[in-house]
Formats: C-alpha cells, structure tokens, sequence
C-alpha cells in the first residue's frame, strides 16, 4: 500500500489548503478553538475500529475491556472537571445532547420554553425548522430592552404554559445568564431546567463563569468550542435523571459511541483541569472585552447590548449601510474569519442579517492578548469603514498576514 497521501492526493491538497487557511487566518468565529495534538491524536487513533454499544461494563460487543477504561477515564474526568454527579460523553454532538435530554424528559406534544434564535438562541432550542420545534411545542422567550433575556416575559410564558421544561443557553448572547433565576421560575411551574453551556463550557471550566451545574437538572454541552476538545457532545445531570438519560442516548437515538472521539474529549478535560487553562480561559474574556471596547467606542457600529460578560459579542452594522452578509464576505477577503448574525428585531432574513458574531476562543489559543485583540478590532473597523477601498483592503490583509505569522499555529505549545 502506497503513503496515504499518495495514494488520495486529491482530498490531502483540499486538506492542505485547509490547513493553511488557518495558518493564515485571524479566526473570530465563536464557536471555533484550536484543539491541541493530544486531542487530535487520540480522535485519530485506532480507537475508531471498535464497536462499543452500551456503556462501560454493560457492552453488548465483546473485546471492549480497553474500550471501558477509556470512557471510564472521560466520565470520571468530566465530573471532576465540572463537579456533577453523572455524566454521559457519547452524544456525537451538541444537537444530539438535546435531543436525547428531550427524548428522556418529554414526551412528543410537551410544552417547553427556550430562547429565541434571533436573539441567540440555538436551533434546537425551538426552531420551526428543527427536529425540536417540529417535536415539542417551543414558545420563545427573548430580550429586554437592554437586550438581556427578558426573565419577566419568562416568567409570564411560564406561567402561561406551564411547559415542562425550561431550555437556556445561546448561541450568541454576550452576558452571564441568571442560571438561579432560571431554578426559580422553573421550581414555580414544576418545570425542569435545562441549561445548554455549548458556548461557555470552556469558560466555566476554568472558573472564570458561573457554573449551572447544581442548579439546573440537565446540563448539555458541545465539546469543540471553548472546552477545546474534539467535536462532539456531553450530557451532565442529577444522578436520579442518570438512567433515563442513558437510554436516550443509546439505544434512543444513537447506535455505537465514537469511542476515539470520546478518548479526545478525555485528553480536553485533562487539559482543562490544568493550570494554565485558567489562564486561557482568563484571556478569552480579556480579549473579548478589549475588543468590544473598541467597537463601542466608534460611531460606525454598535455592540449589541453594549459590551460582553464571555468570549463573544455581536455588532450591529445597521449604520454601516452593510449587510451582515457582505461584511462576513469582505472580512474573508483580508483573512479574517467571522460569521453573519442576526441583531435583535433583525429586519433582515437569517442568510443576509444586519451583524456579525465576534469571538476570542481561537485568537487567545494563538496567543493574542489584548494589544492583538485591540488592533484585530481595529483592522475590522477600517474595512467596515472602507469595504470597498482596495488600497484599504490590501493594507488590512498586509497587517492580517503580519499578526498571524507573528503567531504561527506551531507555536501554540499544546498544538504540536
Ligand atoms: N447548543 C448551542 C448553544 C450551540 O451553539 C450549538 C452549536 O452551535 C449546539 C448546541 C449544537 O452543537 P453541534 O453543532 O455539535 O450539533
């Protein structure tokens, strides 16, 4: 058999060409990180080869005594990293956490209530064109006047619906959610609570964030975003909601877990009990509150609900006289990555919109601290002032180029 690469040269020069996108790019997208070579490692290992439906010590596949210890190590990491009292690593991703939590509490019909997309919310908080909005019915609940979760109108919609569990958690929404507010509306109606930590995972990893764990009854995460680790999904609970959830989870609604990938989110919470994730996580708000600082200080745009209590921040480009859409297009041109996003009331549809998202996980991995996070902020303010200036636009991606070769992905200690 021929070198791999050899042998498919077409997929590598795709993944090549991949690799240098993000050599060369200023990544800003809030739901992407870095993920380190021991995580990248073990989600490539040999670990792909095996079958392991069940869970550790009750397989129905024989040959999984490794396998165990494997995901054992990944329960046991999670819950010490998170003090809960059960966990389950399987979920293939952030999507499927919700759906088994759904599958496990709920029955088809239900009531439940969860944040509205376009103020943050994620699609399968509710969405007409998601498996969850088709499901249950959702009643969206969304901002205040400040554009903070509106928790009057959530009380009211409790009151109104009496659902049978409450979902928070976003998206795109840039300050601490009142989790104990939350217990206390949903202990109102009886309601259970749900908190999806997709996006702040990382951050109440290394403590820089309020925890929900121990105060809503289902916590569900991503595991790719500030936790760093390899794509996927996590479930957290009381040890009394530990079996349903299981069930909903295999045999509910998937079949085998992806053993390798859950030896990468070993390795993550490994790394994320470590000293130096506090730092990362420290830095992570430090460069997203540097950043909004600039933009908040400038005429041009605004920040939505004025500044960030995490690691991101939406822009309301409305006076701009742009779309989200072509800012997100003309930012990709001088390699600076970010995502469209709809500003609250957006008038715009969802695939053109009048913002973008902004996030520091993936900067702050390269190693941008604030005097890097405070000039990227800067180059975005000159090309949204100029976006069709192509002396503009060729000095931006002149000092886009210099900043990232200033920090190469080889430097990133845990990279290599
Ligand atoms: N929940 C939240 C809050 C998210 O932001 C996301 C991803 O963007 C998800 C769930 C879904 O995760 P995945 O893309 O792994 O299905």
């Amino acid at each position: 058999m021929t070198n791999y690469r050899d042998f498919d040269p077409e997929l590598w020069a795709a993944i090549d060409r991949e690799a240098d996108r993000q050599e060369h790019n200023i990544e800003l997208i809030a739901s992407e990180n870095i993920a380190s070579a021991g995580v990248r490692a073990a989600q490539g290992s040999i670990l792909t080869n095996k079958y392991a439906e069940g869970y550790p010590n009750k397989r129905y596949y024989g040959g999984t005594e490794y396998i165990d210890q494997v995901e054992q190590l990944a329960i046991d990491r999670v819950k010490e990293l998170f003090g809960a009292e059960y966990a389950n690593v399987q979920p293939h991703s952030g999507s499927q956490s919700n759906a088994a939590v759904y599958a496990a509490l709920l029955e088809p019909g239900d009531h439940v209530l969860g944040l509205d997309l376009n103020a943050g919310g994620h699609l399968t908080h509710g969405s007409a064109v998601n498996f969850s909005g088709k499901t249950y019915q959702f009643h969206a609940y969304g901002l205040d006047d400040n554009e903070r979760i509106d928790y009057d109108q959530v009380a009211a919609l409790a009151a109104e619906y009496q659902p049978k569990l409450i979902v928070t958690g976003a998206s795109a929404y840039s300050r601490f959610i009142d989790f104990d507010r939350f217990r206390e509306i949903a202990d109102s109606v009886g309601a259970y609570l749900m908190v999806d930590m997709a996006h702040i995972a990382g951050l109440v990893a290394a403590g820089v964030h309020p925890s929900p764990v121990g105060i809503a009854d289902v916590v569900t995460s991503t595991t790719h975003k500030t936790l760093r680790g390899p794509r996927g999904g996590l479930i957290l609970a009381k040890e009394e909601l530990g079996k349903a959830l299981n069930s909903a989870i295999f045999p509910g609604t998937q079949g085998g877990p992806l053993e390798h990938v859950i030896a990468g989110k070993a390795v993550a919470f490994y790394e994320a009990m470590q000293p130096s994730f506090k730092t990362y996580g420290q830095q992570v708000i430090a460069n997203a509150k540097a950043m909004a600082d600039v933009f908040a200080k400038s005429d041009l745009v605004r920040v939505v609900s004025g500044g960030t209590d995490n690691h991101l921040f939406n822009l309301d480009l409305t006076k701009t006289g742009i779309s989200g859409k072509k800012a997100q297009n003309v930012l990709d041109s001088v390699h600076i990555t970010t995502n469209k996003e709809a500003i609250p009331n957006e008038p715009r549809s969802p695939f053109v919109t009048s913002g973008i998202r902004i996030g520091t996980p993936a900067i702050t991995t390269r190693g941008f601290k604030e005097a890097e996070a405070v000039e990227v902020a800067e180059l975005i303010l000159k090309v949204l002032a100029n976006p069709e200036d192509e002396a503009t636009l060729a000095s931006v991606e002149q000092s886009v180029l210099g900043l990232t070769s200033r920090f190469p992905l080889s430097g990133i200690e845990h990279a290599n």
